[in-house]
């Protein structure tokens, strides 16, 4: 893919900055949609295309967490994913029923998104130039965006999408300064992991679906030393069925506009009439799924904080599920015991011969674990108050955007315009993904992604 080191005199009709699967599936849309000679640029600081965090590993044992039938970048071709798979698979036994809810390993997402990708710009009358490098400002200049770029280039566009997607929390508390930098791993760092000794004993911060990535991964290589995962509330992802997506004939819609409480009652009433009906629990989360967005944005502030402190991790477990395989392991692990489970929260880092002290706040009192390597798997970073990623940050200490009131990525509007410091919507810019939960909450999975991406190539390409 060509390198641009300076911008041609006519910006571009429009800036994509991220090319993880939010960036690329943006691109479709706006390839599919762009006039004849129209130039799009999208902007990857570091990846392959498509990749992100989500879809950047070849581990095979690392599974998609949604069905493929729902993993299409088109929301007019919802089976698109799936035939997909066909094509690389013509003579395979699955059917296109079978294969809509199967979990698939996820590096097929990644390639799904460059095969289609490949076929867009050959088929577009207009032109995707692909710069690769970290955009670190947006500026208004005229009718215009400006975007530079670490490399001191700069793009200049009529309108813009930003989809920068997910940034690691960082390990909670605090650590002597010679706690050796090689003993802590990032949850997504596959090389780091990859360097773990089999016989280590490892500890993972955070119980989530990181977790579960983390712990299969080292399983796959053969790690056999103890394995202890400290969470605060020690609560793991529950499983998929394996029947995949069935929420039809359970009717949610009259949990929008209720509160939290009602909306929590509700919950448990579908569940347990789901459950009498000897339907899966699981059934009523994917009939929920589709209100979600309606049932957060009709919380009061009270509520979403009420949300957040008390019901968050009890929803995310149900909600944020893994397949059915996965969770068995997890299991045979956890009953086997060599996975530990430790409820508390991590205070402080020690360096001790050969490894790292984990000192430990739990219910009980203060607590150690005692291992060689301590991997941060705590999820995503919502809160953009203090980032340290130049381009937020840029755009916060200009009053670009302003940062959503609960800490949850940027504020924005319906439409995904972001608010600059004043609450006015900019007219050429559209966020995607994890920084708009704010307004969304569910936000980041790729049935939401596809239709905020077509939503924003539309607004900013299609005149009205
Ligand atoms: C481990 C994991 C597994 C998941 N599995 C699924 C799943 O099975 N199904 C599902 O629907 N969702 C899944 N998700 C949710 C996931 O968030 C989305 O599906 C999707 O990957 C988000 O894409 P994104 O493009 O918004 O963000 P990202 O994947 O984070 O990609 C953002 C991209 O932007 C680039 N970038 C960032 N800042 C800049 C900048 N300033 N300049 C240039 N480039 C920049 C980054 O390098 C990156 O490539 C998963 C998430 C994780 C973390």
């Amino acid at each position: 893919m060509p390198e641009h080191a300076c911008d041609p005199a006519d910006p571009a009709a429009l800036a994509i900055i991220g090319g993880g699967a939010a960036g690329v599936i943006a691109a479709l849309h706006a390839l599919a949609l762009a006039p004849a000679g129209a130039r799009i640029v999208l902007v990857e600081a570091a990846g392959e295309l498509g990749a992100g965090v989500a879809y950047a590993g070849d581990r095979p044992e690392h599974l998609l967490n949604v069905v493929a039938g729902r993993m299409s970048a088109f929301p007019e071709r919802p089976n698109d994913f799936v035939a997909y798979l066909l094509e690389q698979d013509p003579v395979g036994t699955a059917t296109a029923a079978d294969l809509a809810n199967r979990f698939v390993p996820r590096p097929s997402y990644r390639r799904y998104l460059q095969a289609r990708l490949t076929a867009a710009r050959a088929a577009s009358p207009a032109r995707l130039e692909v710069h690769r490098g970290r955009a670190i400002a947006l500026r208004h200049g005229g009718a215009t965006l400006s975007i530079e770029l670490e490399s001191g280039a700069r793009l200049r566009a009529t309108g813009a999408i930003l989809a920068p997607g997910n940034r690691p929390r960082p390990l909670p508390g605090t650590r002597d300064p010679d706690v050796p930098p090689a003993r802590l791993v990032e949850a997504w760092d596959e090389a780091a992991l990859a360097g773990i000794p089999e016989e280590a004993a490892v500890l993972v911060v955070g119980a989530g679906l990181s977790m579960v990535d983390v712990a299969l991964g080292l399983d796959a290589r053969g790690h056999r030393g103890p394995l202890h995962v400290l969470a605060r509330h020690a609560l793991l992802p529950l499983p998929h069925t394996d029947r995949g997506h069935q929420g039809d004939g359970i009717d949610a819609s009259a949990l929008v506009g209720r509160p939290l409480r009602a909306v929590v009652r509700g919950l448990r009433g579908l569940a347990g009439e789901a459950v009498r009906q000897g339907r899966p629990w699981q059934d009523v989360l994917d009939a929920v799924r589709p209100h979600v967005q309606s049932i957060w944005r009709g919380f009061e502030d009270a509520d979403r904080r009420r949300f957040l402190r008390h019901a968050r991790r009890h929803w995310d477990i149900h909600r944020h599920r893994i397949a059915a395989p996965a969770q068995a392991l997890i299991a045979r692990d956890l009953a086997g015991g060599r996975l530990r489970l430790h409820r508390g929260r991590l205070r402080h880092l020690t360096r001790i011969d050969g490894g790292v002290r984990a000192e430990a706040e739990g219910c009980g009192g203060p607590f150690a674990l005692d291992v060689t390597h301590v991997v941060n798997a705590t999820g995503i970073a919502a809160d953009l108050r203090d980032t340290a990623d130049p381009l937020l940050a840029q755009l916060l200490a200009d009053g670009m955007v302003q940062p959503d009131p609960l800490g949850l990525g940027l504020a924005t509007d319906l439409d995904g315009r972001p608010l600059d410091a004043r609450g006015r919507a900019a007219p050429n810019l559209r966020l995607l993904g994890s920084l708009r939960i704010g307004t969304l909450w569910e936000s980041t999975a790729v049935p939401d992604l596809r239709m905020q991406a077509a939503d924003a190539a539309r607004a900013l390409l299609v005149p009205r």
